[in-house]
């Protein structure tokens, strides 16, 4: 360690602190003690895994896959098998989801163990360039670093105004499942409130979403959003777009929701309330100031491509150096500060970060999108491949699907892709390993799928692109 810079009678001393142990930062500390150096872990809560692990997408995963099931269960009725209405025990549906969620922190702390990296509990703030004080159950503790990567991550958006009450519950409490509420309110249409809708609708609730703009999951092409719009609301009490909630009154009957938008829904109380109106980075709450790093009005960590900040000494990654706040995106970064950090010549440089939102049907996209695409006047020809003509697709029930590529038009390159469909999130890999490697059309259209499968249409698509698809008339040539 450079012991002038760093503060002499600190408790513990790390060539490497990480602070905070979601995917990003567990990432990040595992991968900076493989490559030999001495590091040392900060985590507020007593598991690693951040939210994503303990409290985001491992939990809610879990409880989509038993909500995927239960949807399924009651649609094959229509094709003449009937299960009749599930029982439920809420008991034992958590534990499973609690189990799962035990399993990967348990192994996470095994490893965390077997690499020598030290794990300690508590809420961290730095106190200096080189040092960092924790606070815990345990009490105070500082910390000398050589290097330290942030991945604090993110927290949900709050709405004002809200009344404090179990039944209002941010993404965190309704994964708790304490019940199954007769009729949910969720407030945002985005990513989280649409996948915890689908649970709750599986469990039985009746489910009114209501989104302040006028579409689903926005930033996604409408096109994707559309089968999926489509079907929930069918399934759905209410879809409200261009709506406001106002205000939210207890009563010992529910809860009161006032709206205000182009339609207001006939019925007002609900049982539960779901906010999921977005996230915010957690850069404001650990004094970066006071190691010199500066983090904006919104609470988000500038860096450079190798993931150092204003100070070159301490990184950042993950939901606090900016959207898309997703794990994956996390983790590569982690990988890329330690490594920078042991001396590599790398930089965190993707030509594509995949997106999922794992509903009924999930919905993923990857590279360019149209909107990006019209935005920036990128020049690109759109193909869609409807699974109505997808033999696997008609099979399982699900023609909703559509797989459409962006295209050069003059290289054939692929540019961006996205699947709305069962397993689209499975599916979306195969398109992101292609624009990594700068396939066109034509290496997609000659790569061989296997029939019947829906991974059939992504090479359907690329067909469709190329003029060879014998599956659907050709297009026309212009
Ligand atoms: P989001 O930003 O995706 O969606 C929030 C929605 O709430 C927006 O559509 C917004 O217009 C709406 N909204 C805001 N204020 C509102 C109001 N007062 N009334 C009604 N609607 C309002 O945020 P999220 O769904 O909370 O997710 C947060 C982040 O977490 C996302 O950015 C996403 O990257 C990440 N996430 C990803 C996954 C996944 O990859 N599957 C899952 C969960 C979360």
């Amino acid at each position: 360690m450079s012991g002038s810079t760093t503060p002499p009678d600190a408790d513990l001393r790390a060539e490497v602190l990480v602070l905070g142990g979601g995917p990003g930062g567990y990432t990040a500390a595992f991968r900076a003690a493989d490559l030999g150096k001495q590091v040392v872990l900060v985590e507020r809560f007593p598991t690693l895994g951040g939210v994503c692990l303990n409290v985001g997408c491992i939990p809610s995963k879990a409880l989509l896959h038993l909500a995927e099931v239960v949807t399924e269960a009651r649609d094959l009725a229509r094709h003449g098998v009937e299960f009749g209405e599930p029982r439920l025990d809420l008991a034992r549906i958590r534990g499973f989801k609690d189990g799962v969620v035990a399993k990967l922190t348990g192994g996470l702390a095994g490893l965390a163990e077997r690499r020598k990296v030290e794990v300690v509990e508590g809420v961290g703030r730095f106190e200096g360039p080189h040092l960092l004080r924790v606070e815990g159950a345990g009490g105070e503790r500082t910390v000398a670093f050589e290097h330290a990567i942030i991945a604090v991550g993110s927290r949900s958006a709050q709405l004002p105004g809200l009344p404090d009450d179990p039944r209002v519950m941010d993404s965190t409490a309704a994964l708790e499942l304490e019940e199954i509420p007769a009729r949910l309110l969720v407030i945002g249409g985005g990513i989280i409130g649409l996948e915890m809708a689908s649970v709750f609708h599986a469990l039985g609730s009746r489910v009114t979403v209501v989104e302040l703009l006028d579409a689903l999951l926005t930033g996604t092409d409408p096109d994707l959003v559309k089968p999926l719009q489509k079907i929930i609301e069918a399934r759905y009490e209410e879809v409200l777009l261009s709506t406001k909630v106002t205000g939210v009154e207890t009563g010992p009957g529910g809860l009161l929701v006032s709206f205000e938008g182009a339609r207001v829904p006939a019925h007002g109380r609900f049982d539960r309330v779901l906010v999921a109106v977005g996230r915010r980075p957690n850069g404001d709450r650990i004094a970066a100031e006071a190691a010199g790093v500066t983090v904006d009005e919104r609470g988000f960590i500038r860096v450079d491509e190798q993931l150092r900040t204003n100070v070159p000494h301490v990184f950042a990654i993950g939901d606090v150096v900016g959207e898309p706040m997703l794990a994956h995106k996390a983790s590569h970064e982690g990988k890329t500060a330690a490594e920078v950090i042991a001396g590599r010549k790398v930089a965190f440089d993707p030509r594509a970060i995949p997106s999922v939102a794992y509903t009924d049907p999930e919905v993923a996209w990857m590279g360019l999108t149209e909107s990006e695409a019209k935005a920036r006047e990128i020049p690109f020809r759109k193909v869609s491949f409807p699974w109505t003509a997808s033999g696997r697709a008609l099979g399982i029930g699900r023609a909703e699907g559509l797989t459409k590529l962006l295209v050069d038009p003059e290289s054939r390159a692929l540019l961006g892709a996205g699947i709305v469909g069962r397993s689209a999130g499975e599916l979306i890999s195969e398109l992101v390993l292609a624009l990594e490697f700068g396939a066109d059309t034509e290496d997609l259209a000659l790569t061989i799928h296997p029939h019947p499968t829906l991974s059939e249409t992504l090479a359907f698509a690329a067909e469709l692109s190329e003029g060879t698809i014998t599956d659907l008339m050709p297009p026309k040539r212009r």
